[in-house]
């Protein structure tokens, strides 16, 4: 196929569970095809498969798999039913699914490399599915494994939940996958999220909500010229607009105003995936897949300079906070050296911190 610029847009768990969530990911495809680029697309699994997964390892460990084994081979069929494809294309992920939960039963434990494992076949099926889906609708669109393509930067000294399960992957220009890519025949590309492998070739996963880190890493190897992540906002809010309904949408951001806001918490975007894209100046769009039409947001180099102003309001829950006492800090030498030597140690990643003359307050990394 002549080389044509690359596209890359990836679209969320909601945006791939049902049929007429596929029909726009088709028509998108296809405006960015007469438009004269090539679509590279990056899904997640169908909305509700990662946490399922994550309860069928839980459930396994109690030998009591069977009922979440039934409850997902049900919404895959039905997903394949209403997309008029064959459910028997996911066959062979769910029997694998379901040996995989046995042998958690009967070693009654799950280790990080397993649960890579499990987690990994939720977006491989929502892919399968989608890509028959694709063909079917007459866009020529070739599968590919991102196992294949996105290598973690892999270190035996890393523990093991972050080595399988939060791993981050190298994202410099790939002239051998764009010249492969480049050969190949299809319009377009379809891929999984969330997934990659180490260099040994065993599957890990970019952390929770971390397909938008796999398109940027694909955005930036394919230097592609625009990264659209497609959810169920149309961009960007001022605030959660689930939990704030006033929420205003921010039209134009800066990369490090976008890192800011997804590090402390607005999770419509993966804190990971703001770099490949910074790094490279790939501009990014937040558009929405429930209505294509929306004004949404654009990230970018060009974003305003509005001067020092508040944007943006965002909240974790669920975070570990450790207040320290003492009198021992008053004209100390390296008191905060020891104490955060303590946390390396331990192999603790520290988010926030507040100091004052006698205080130290940090806040934890939980993931
Ligand atoms: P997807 O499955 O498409 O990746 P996510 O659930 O990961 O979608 O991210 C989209 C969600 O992010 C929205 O439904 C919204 O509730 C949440 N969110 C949190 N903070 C913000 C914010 N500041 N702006 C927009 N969305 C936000
Ligand atoms: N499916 C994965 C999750 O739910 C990754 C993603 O959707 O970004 O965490
Ligand atoms: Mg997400």
């Amino acid at each position: 196929m002549p080389s044509a610029p690359y596209v890359v847009l990836k679209f969320g768990g909601t945006s791939v569970a049902s049929r007429s969530r596929w029909q726009t990911i088709a028509n998108v495809m296809q405006e960015h095809l007469e438009n004269g680029y090539r679509p590279f697309v990056v899904c997640s699994a169908v909305a509700g498969v990662s946490n399922t997964l994550d309860k069928l390892l839980g459930e396994a460990v109690r030998g009591a798999h069977e009922p979440v084994l039934k409850q997902l081979r049900l919404l895959h069929t039905d997903l394949a039913h209403g997309l008029d494809v064959d459910p028997e294309l996911v066959e062979d992920y769910l029997e694998e699914l379901s040996r995989l939960a046995l042998g958690v039963s009967l070693i009654r434990e799950v280790n990080p490399r397993l649960h890579a494992r499990v987690m990994s076949m939720g977006e491989l099926m929502s892919t399968t599915l989608g890509a028959a889906f694709l063909n079917s609708q007459g866009l020529n669109t070739r599968l590919l494994d991102a196992r294949k393509i996105l290598a973690s930067i892999d270190d035996a000294d890393l523990p093991d939940n972050r080595r399988y399960l939060s791993a981050a992957c190298g994202f410099e220009p790939d002239t051998a996958l764009q010249s492969a890519l480049e050969e190949d025949d299809a319009s377009a590309f379809l891929t999984q999220g969330f997934i990659a492998s180490t260099p040994a070739g065993e599957t890990v996963l970019l952390g929770r909500g971390g397909s938008d880190t796999s398109a940027a890493y694909f955005a930036a190897k394919l230097g592609a010229d625009r990264l659209e992540i497609w959810t169920d906002v149309p961009g960007m809010f001022t605030a959660n607009p689930r939990q704030i309904p006033s929420a205003r949408l921010l039209r134009h951001l800066g990369y490090d105003e976008a890192q800011e806001l997804a590090t402390m918490g607005a999770k419509v975007l993966h804190p990971r995936c703001l770099e490949p894209v910074r790094r490279h100046g790939i501009p990014l769009y937040i558009r929405s897949t429930e209505d294509p039409g929306l004004e949404s947001t654009l990230i970018s180099n060009e974003a305003p300079d509005l001067g020092a102003k508040v944007k943006a309001i965002s909240s974790k829950s669920g975070i570990t906070l450790i207040s320290m006492d003492t009198l021992g800090m008053w004209q100390q030498v390296g008191f905060l050296a020891d104490v955060f030597a303590t946390f390396k140690r331990h192999g603790l990643s520290v988010d926030l911190v507040a100091t004052s003359e006698t205080n130290v307050t940090v806040s934890l990394d939980t993931a």
